[in-house]
């Protein structure tokens, strides 16, 4: 088997040979954290971040949670050295900055639902229920607004159903 892209020549993972760097993309594909594969294969946590550009088959948005983790785990680590040496103004700052990370995160994660949740709304075989349902409801015009209403609210209907009801 041949790797896409070549091997970097600083990349502590790389570097520990073809077996190695294949359990440890195993892992990352599996979606262990990164702070557990670290543990796991006695591997430094950036050398771990570092060689994630080298693994194929994640997705853009994966990098920037890795990166987003990495980050946090940064940040928790001013945060405890900052309490352990009494100094609370930079334990507090390093507080925000772990704060801000999670909600970064959260924030991201939220988004990448709310797409998965468009996909279903966009898929043919949903569309087709709908415009059955919708079809069948014309008759009843009460009972049509109210499914219209109901799916307005959860964002499931096309823009020209919500405007023309
Ligand atoms: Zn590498």
């Amino acid at each position: 088997m041949q790797r896409k892209q070549q091997e970097d020549p600083d990349c502590e993972v790389c570097l520990q040979g073809w077996e190695f760097s294949q359990e440890l993309e195993r892992l990352i594909l599996a979606n262990m954290p990164l702070w557990e594969i670290s543990e796991r294969m006695s591997t430094p946590l950036p050398a771990i971040h570092r060689h994630v550009d080298h693994v194929d088959g994640l997705t853009d948005q994966d990098r920037l949670l890795y990166q987003l983790d990495v980050n946090l785990s940064e940040a928790i680590g001013v945060k405890n050295r900052a309490r352990a040496s009494y100094a609370p103004k930079l334990e507090l700052d390093a507080l925000r900055e772990v704060r801000a990370l999670i909600d970064l995160k959260a924030r991201i994660l939220g988004e990448i639902k709310t797409r998965q949740e468009i996909t279903i709304v966009e898929h043919p075989d949903f569309q087709r229920i709908r415009y059955n349902i919708m079809t069948a409801l014309e008759r009843y015009p009460e009972a049509k607004r109210a499914v219209v209403e109901e799916l307005a609210a959860v964002r499931a209907l096309p823009c020209a159903i919500e405007t023309t009801s």
